[in-house]
């Protein structure tokens, strides 16, 4: 009998022991803000804001320097991250577009492995989540106070400050997780997406300082008039209302275009709305902070050139704000993973959507293969397998996510996810074998935001080639090591014909490769 127990015992501790080990697959956190610029952390460049926590993970992981995304706008970015599929085969093309949620996406793969999966936070792809145990979202945008939340039962508005607001909610989902699984997380921050709202506790920072007008501020588009040159997202242009949050006095005779018509009619009205919806408490701080500045900018009268920089330091401060938002709870769910024993066997990712235009060219937005926009932070730490501190220079993209969260995993990468495992770029792995190219399609014209032209193109370490399409047939071509600004178009020029018709015989491959050969014109 005593045998016969110790014999059953020692089954059963088997049996536990496997299933322990079998646990042992590591948990994955997804961080990603929306519209978040690399030359807005500090890991990546410290002259506009220190990003402690975001930095954290860089230091005690790994950093892209050459980080980017294959279509930057929102919706899109979003697709090609659950799919790995670039946008013409995702079919996520532009922000109007509802994202087909019955197609194979990475968190129904980890789902089918036994993983438990969640979303917190933007998630803006018009159908309802899939492949999610759990998924809390922002309604459409979201709003930056008091946020609208939907989950499968409903919506209800959540006081609060939305970065505190989905961090809340990040951190519920890993108290009441099932612990007898790995975990992948998801958690998207609204911010800092227009109109840059920040938390009433941070609006005194930056007020001392004035900000570095970027290199390129007063661009004047010269050699790329049809395309850069077209495009609706000056800074001049900029609500005073929703973007510069001046009250009605002031923008009673508004004449920013925006970037859309319809906004541009519903500007003052939407921002009313952002307004209104603040608690008494919230709006007592907002006011303190606005209306003494306000009252200084109308004194001040300014127009011209002192009233466009006035405009890019509000506009960025609101910006940096944000950031020190995200930035903070970025450091409550580290703290967490600290806590609670985590840390050790937990991926923790920190991306964005794309990249944005802090003053660069004079723009705010995104959309344009050009540098700012088509970049985007990427840092990743797991403790024994990334050396801390490691930097690559590698050409990576947002098409990678999904196929190195399912390496994590251990789950098989299907063979149509268009992207690579980075796995191989880091620790004692490092591998020579990776790309030499990127391929890029942007397709939100003429319809939506910011006439920004449609366009496609090649980047490589060094050149990048663009075709912009549709209503215009224009190449450029920058030399990124001579004229790391863009603002110089080469395409014309005598010496550089024999690299244009490589990056063509290049973009052909690239197009052949990921099956983009049938392009509306
Ligand atoms: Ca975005």
């Amino acid at each position: 009998m005593r045998i016969a127990i110790y014999s059953f015992s020692f089954v059963l501790f088997t049996l536990i022991h496997c299933l322990i080990a079998q646990d042992q697959r590591p948990n994955i956190i997804f961080i990603m803000s929306d519209d978040h610029a690399q030359q807005a952390i500090s890991a990546y460049s410290d002259q506009l804001i220190k990003t402690p926590n975001i930095d954290r993970i860089a230091n005690e992981g790994i950093r892209f320097a050459n980080s980017f995304v294959t279509n930057s706008i929102c919706a899109p970015s979003r697709a090609v991250l659950l799919t790995g599929k670039y946008s013409h085969l995702n079919r996520l093309r532009d922000n109007r577009d509802t994202f087909d949620g019955s197609q194979m996406t990475f968190p129904k793969l980890l789902q089918e492995a036994g993983y438990q999966t969640a979303i917190a936070g933007k998630w803006h792809l018009k159908s309802d989540p899939t492949g999610f145990d759990e998924w809390r979202v922002l309604r459409g945008q979201g709003q930056y106070y008091n946020p609208t939340i939907r989950d499968s039962t409903g919506e209800k508005q959540v006081i609060g400050y939305v970065s505190d607001v989905i961090t809340d909610l990040a951190l519920d989902a890993l108290e009441n997780r099932d612990r007898e699984k790995p975990f992948c997380l998801l958690v998207h921050h609204k911010a800092p997406h227009r109109n840059w709202m920040p938390d009433t506790k941070h609006l005194k920072e930056f007020s001392d300082i004035n900000l570095p007008l970027p290199a390129t501020f007063y661009d004047n588009y010269s050699g790329r008039e049809s395309t850069a040159g077209t495009a609706d997202m000056r800074i001049d242009d900029m609500y005073l209302s929703a973007d510069m949050k001046l009250q009605p006095e002031d923008y009673d005779s508004e004449t920013g275009t925006g970037g859309h018509l319809e906004w541009a009619k519903n500007a003052p009205g939407n921002w009313e709305n952002s307004y209104q919806r603040m608690t008494e408490e919230q709006r007592t701080a907002w006011d303190a902070h606005y209306d003494e500045v306000n009252e200084a900018f109308r004194a001040a009268n300014l127009s011209g050139k002192a009233l466009l920089e006035w405009k890019y330091q509000r506009y960025v401060k609101d910006y940096l704000r944000c950031i020190r938002s995200v930035d903070d709870n970025v450091g409550r769910l580290l703290q967490y993973l600290d806590e609670n024993g985590l840390a050790d066997n937990t991926v923790v990712i920190y991306t964005s959507d794309q990249g944005f235009y802090l003053g660069e060219h004079g723009w705010y937005d995104k959309r344009f293969m050009y540098e700012e926009s088509m970049r985007t932070p990427l840092v990743v730490r797991m403790p024994g397998q990334i050396h801390p501190g490691e930097v690559s220079q590698r050409l990576v993209s947002n098409l990678d996510w999904a196929p190195t969260i399912l390496n994590f995993a251990g789950v098989a990468i299907p063979d149509d996810m268009q992207g690579q495992a980075l796995q191989s770029l880091w620790g004692d792995s490092k591998s020579v074998d990776w790309r030499s190219s990127l391929y890029y399609h942007y397709y939100e014209y003429p319809h939506g935001w910011h006439t920004v032209k449609r366009h496609y193109g090649v980047r490589t370490d060094r050149y990048k080639l663009i075709h912009f399409y549709h209503d215009v047939d224009t190449w450029e071509l920058f030399d990124l090591q001579a004229d790391p600004a863009e603002l110089k178009n080469l395409y014309n020029s005598a010496e550089h014909q024999e690299i244009v018709k490589e990056l063509k015989d290049e973009l052909k491959r690239l197009q052949a490769q990921f099956g983009d050969t049938n392009i509306e014109i």
